[in-house]
């Protein structure tokens, strides 16, 4: 019997076989112990591999229906290592608007080693096909992007790979497992930051890779092992353990997040609102919109008395938390971009992405719908503000 996604994040095989406990013990071990000289370990030194690790890996290729998953250090720990599989000479395709460590990490570090690559808009498949050379390897796509929540086909992405003899990897974090399914679709590498939705307690910093191709996990499992980048136990263990709580956060995130949308779409102090959630292309590769949404103030320079009267979000860089977490791309995620780039981007000082959490839905259009009044100055009373909270 296949388990269901919800089951299978709290069910262990391995209870009553290694333990009885309702959790995993933590294996907090750097070495193993070996009876017999020679012999064939599961555990020898846990850079190598550790039971936390081997058991958080078990789950999350159960859910993204892979066959392997490696736990790393990071998400970016977990990219590097896909585009790590390649040699020196290969060619990658890649979104114009990719995460921004992602484009850090190629454009400052793998291009050193001769790893060649290509921005394009992947929303449109043709750019992609017009970007294929005799050296392209792989296609990377990240679907809906950030933080305009552009969407790419990943059948139509899948379909170009198997054509030309690539791989496709795809970023599956904003979607989680649950809700969108890249492998299932045709992707080849599936890449989370589990620091995100997967974690979803705003603590630890980890990282993963699906797959289902067997040559790519013994590349994967090499430069997890060779390069020493995986997660450790302790935050495997915490990893697992957050995992189980997965499908209700992520659905009542989603459930919020779609409540926020109906609220922003009316709402006189917004231009524009992104929310894949409306996005038909999304919509025929995913479960729903998700619980991370955009909007842009329709005046700018309101931005900080926006921010300023909130009182319920966290405001930073980051998402996919239990709390509601507004970021401000053009001084966080993309402060790093001239302003002239990133204006013409469409990144301008008035565009937010928020990322819903479980609060009550109600309190936080109340508390967003106070800030937006607040700071474009209209008439409202201080009653509107959420009384138990102070800053
Ligand atoms: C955060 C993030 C990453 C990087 O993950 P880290 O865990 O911060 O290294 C990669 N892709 C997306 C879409 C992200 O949001």
């Amino acid at each position: 019997m296949s388990l269901s996604k919800e089951t299978e994040v709290i069910f262990d095989a391995h209870r009553g076989i290694d333990y009885d406990s309702a959790n995993p013990p933590l294996y907090d071990s750097s070495t193993f112990h070996q009876q017999i000289l020679g012999g064939d370990v599961q555990y020898d030194y846990a850079r190598s591999g550790n039971p936390n690790r081997a058991l958080l890996e078990e789950k999350l290729a159960k859910l993204e229906g892979g066959s392997h998953a490696f736990a790393y250090a990071s998400g970016i720990a977990a990219i590097s290592s896909v585009l790590l599989t390649l040699n020196a000479g290969d060619h990658v395709i890649l979104p114009d608007d990719v995460y921004g460590g992602t484009f850090r990490l190629t454009e400052q570090i793998l291009t050193r080693f001769n790893i060649e690559f290509s921005t394009v808009d992947t929303t449109h498949l043709k750019e992609i096909e017009n970007a294929i050379q005799d050296n392209t390897q792989l296609i990377y796509v990240e679907t809906p992007s950030n933080p305009l929540f552009k969407i790419t086909d990943i059948r139509g992405a899948a379909d170009i790979a198997r054509d030309n003899n690539l791989l496709l990897a795809v970023d599956n974090t904003f979607m989680t497992p649950l809700g969108q399914s890249p492998l299932a679709l045709g992707a080849d590498v599936v890449v989370h930051s589990a620091t995100k939705f997967l974690g979803g307690h705003s603590d630890i910093i980890a990282g993963v890779a699906i797959t289902n191709n067997q040559t790519v996990a013994d590349a994967l499992y090499l430069l997890q092992n060779g390069t020493g980048n995986a997660l450790s136990a302790q935050d495997s263990w915490t990893l697992a353990k957050h995992l189980k709580t997965l499908p209700v956060r992520f659905q009542q995130s989603v459930e919020n997040a779609k409540q926020i949308y109906d609220f922003l779409a009316q709402c006189d102090e917004i231009s524009e609102v992104y929310y894949p959630g409306n996005n038909e292309l999304h919509l025929s590769q995913s479960h729903h919109g998700g619980a991370v949404l955009g909007f842009r103030l329709k005046d700018e320079t309101k931005a900080q008395a926006f921010v300023g009267a909130l009182s319920l979000p966290l405001v930073s860089v980051s998402l996919g938390g239990v709390e509601t977490i507004l970021s401000h791309p053009a001084t966080m995620s993309h402060a790093a971009v001239p302003k002239a780039v990133r204006e013409e981007r469409n990144i301008t000082f008035g565009l937010f992405r928020l990322s819903v959490g479980l609060e009550s839905a109600d309190e936080l259009i109340s508390d967003l719908n106070y800030a937006f009044k607040e700071a474009f100055n209209e008439s409202t009373t201080r009653q509107t503000k959420i009384q138990h909270i102070s800053r």
